[in-house]
């Protein structure tokens, strides 16, 4: 339904978390960030093809501070996965993290001792993308589902804390 059809008379009533989230998922800026052989997909994502700028998303930042999504787009190595870290560290809350083929959420074919056998060892994971490597079509699905999840996320939830809490209590485990 059109804006004209859902507020013929030119007023439209809403909530403040509702705005807040369609902004948030509106304006979403990834953090330059590219790991292995998923980051030439995503790379792909952003050209005139794919067109991701549909999506309020073309402005890959090059700084983290100036990013609120991290797509992690190849597999992690145990060298780099501080370096990870301290990106995710600073980039600006709130923040989302997807990761991108077999390779990022379990290590894939890389089950030895110099991968991380998923970054959600190192981070918190708001979205997994399965395949090897996952196609941009699927990138760009995975960021909508991504997006309707930021829409409908409450307003006041300390993401980090959570993402902290859960950290602990996998690590008391
Ligand atoms: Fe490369 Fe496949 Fe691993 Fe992606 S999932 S980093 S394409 S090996």
């Amino acid at each position: 339904m059109g804006i004209e059809e859902a507020a013929p008379s030119g007023f439209l009533l809403t909530t403040l978390e509702k705005a807040v989230g369609l902004t948030r998922k509106a304006s979403m800026w990834p953090v330059t960030f590219g790991l292995a052989c998923c980051a030439i997909e995503m790379m792909a994502a952003g050209t005139p093809r794919f067109d991701l700028s549909r999506f309020g998303m073309e402005v890959f930042r090059a700084s983290p501070r100036q990013a609120d999504l991290m797509i992690v787009a190849g597999r992690v190595s145990q060298k780099m996965a501080p370096v990870v870290r301290q990106v995710y560290d600073q980039m600006a809350a709130p923040k989302w993290v997807l990761s991108m083929g077999v390779c990022a959420s379990s290590g894939g074919m890389f089950n030895n001792y110099a991968i991380v056998q998923g970054v959600d060892h190192i981070v918190p994971v708001d979205i997994y993308l399965p395949g090897c490597p996952p196609r941009p079509e699927m990138l760009l699905n995975a960021i909508l589902t991504l997006h309707e999840q930021v829409r409908n996320e409450p307003l006041g939830v300390n993401r980090e804390a959570a993402a902290r809490a859960a950290e602990e209590a996998a690590l008391r485990a």
